[in-house]
């Protein structure tokens, strides 16, 4: 059997889609566990959408998930150059070994020309495709445009009346008609290839085993079927992956907010969350279990159990996912990656940095959100008025002096003391319930709930918890 090699193949016309990552990471989980080659090739031949910077973006998004390719741009390998216009000779040659097997002819058509027919086409209610007019040049008229220069395209001759089959790794086997197929154009005017002629010209030569990409290009394969047929190459294995839904399953949002990879990490979303969540985009083991590391993903995914019915992205689970990550990933890591957003706060020590990261992990899905938590033992805030009213109360100002009397006597780094003296304080006033910790959390953060009383005083410090406990002894 031939090694396993499959191509993640990104145009560089902005920035890393949620669909990419996914096509990027099934790509490199299968080629992991069919121990093959996983590589990035940059398809850049619509040089009007390329966006300067793009390319090296997507490979840097990548890599921080954890996501390296065997052969690229960058490390290079066998095939190389991987960046296709650095290819442009390898496909003019097949492009003119088309023209002269009769598989492909010159089109001179005017872009006017071409969108009136279009236009007729569509008030006719016809399936939009070129009327072939330049198929019936003569070789005189060819010569007469070519002596004259007149900017033209090569187009690929589609067969008339064939039935294209094929095998498809999810969809299985998939029929379609010749007929909805356009007579691609494989070579621009600006002698640029597109994209369908790039690919398999590339497909071949960097032996690809394997095409796995998104469904919206399931259309497109009989022309690639078409390509390697005319060029006498045999055809690697299709694998279209399902479309990517919203929860009421239209197609996903195209606003870059919502779809670039990005954005997202840029929102806090923890990277082990977010490869975690795409990687279930489409796939699930037998036992559906939800959490995997990209190390475990690596050991269990497998094609075979790729649906192929649309999957939905719910955000819902990617917070949950989210949520579940910032509590289990070592204090230390999650400390780190939430340090930008703590940088207009101002800390005492690493030590209440710690703790606040600890108290805040167990109730925030989101690394920004960890930093509005924490803003309650950084700014005293004011209870509401009827709060205030309560702490005014005999047992509340018994409660708060309590605390002044004795917080003094104990470690605050030590939660067995706090909670005894808690105990001792209830036993000793008689209070209890709500009417002892609503007070004593109103007066420490500015609001009846918060963290537990051990890590509300180990954040605050003794000097900030007794100013506090102060501000509201009458
Ligand atoms: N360059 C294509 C894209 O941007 C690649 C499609 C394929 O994988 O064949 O999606």
């Amino acid at each position: 059997m031939n090694p396993t090699r499959v191509r993640f193949a990104p145009s560089p016309t902005g920035y890393l889609h949620i669909g990419g990552l996914r096509t990027a990471l099934y790509d490199f989980l299968f080629a992991r566990a069919m121990n093959g080659k996983c590589i990035l090739r940059i398809e850049d031949t619509d040089q009007s959408r390329e966006v300067a910077g793009a390319a090296q973006n997507l490979i840097d998004i990548l890599h921080t998930l954890g996501i390296d390719f065997d052969e690229s741009p960058l490390v290079g390998g066998p095939f190389a150059p991987y960046i296709q216009s650095q290819r442009l000779e390898l496909y003019h040659k097949h492009a003119n070994q088309l023209l002269e097997s009769g598989h492909a002819y010159r089109c001179f058509c005017h872009p006017d020309t071409l969108n009136q027919m279009r236009e007729e086409q569509q008030a006719r209610g016809e399936f939009v495709k070129y009327d072939r007019r330049c198929l019936s040049l003569s070789q005189a008229e060819i010569d007469e445009h070519l002596a004259k220069a007149t900017p033209h395209v090569i187009r690929l001759k589609m067969p008339d009346n064939h039935l294209f089959a094929f095998d498809d790794l999810i969809r299985g086997h998939v029929e379609m008609e010749a007929s909805q197929s356009d007579d691609q154009v494989l070579l621009k005017s600006d002698g640029f290839p597109t994209y369908h002629l790039a690919a398999t010209v590339d497909d071949h030569y960097m032996q690809i085993s394997h095409v796995i990409r998104g469904e919206e290009w399931l259309s497109s394969t009989p022309k690639h079927i078409w390509l390697y047929e005319c060029l006498g190459w045999q055809a690697p294995q299709w694998v279209h992956l399902p479309l990517i839904l919203n929860s009421d399953r239209s197609k996903l949002s195209k606003r870059m907010n919502d779809v670039s990879v990005e954005s997202y990490l840029n929102k806090g979303y923890l990277k082990e969350a977010l490869l975690n969540f795409v990687a279930l985009l489409g796939w699930h083991s037998a036992d559906d279990r939800e959490l995997y590391t990209l190390a475990e993903l690596c050991e269990s995914f497998n094609l075979e159990r790729v649906n192929k019915a649309g999957a939905i992205f719910d955000l819902t689970k990617l917070d949950w996912m989210n949520g579940h990550y910032l509590r289990n990933l070592p204090l230390e890591l999650v400390a780190e990656r939430a340090r930008p957003y703590f940088k207009d706060i101002s800390l005492r020590d690493t030590e209440q940095y710690l703790a606040i990261i600890m108290a805040a992990r167990e109730r925030c899905n989101l690394l920004p959100e960890m930093a509005d938590y924490a803003q309650m033992f950084i700014t005293p805030k004011d209870p509401d008025p009827a709060e205030l009213d309560l702490l005014k109360d005999e047992a509340s100002q018994q409660v708060l002096a309590w605390y002044i009397a004795h917080l003094p006597g104990i470690d605050l780094g030590e939660a067995d003391q706090v909670n005894q003296l808690t105990k001792n304080g209830i036993a000793e006033l008689g209070i209890k319930g709500k009417a002892f910790y609503t007070p004593l959390r109103l007066a420490l953060i500015g609001q009846s709930h918060g963290p537990d009383l051990p890590s509300t005083f180990a954040i605050l410090g003794m000097e900030e918890s007794l100013k506090r406990l102060q501000t509201h002894i009458l």
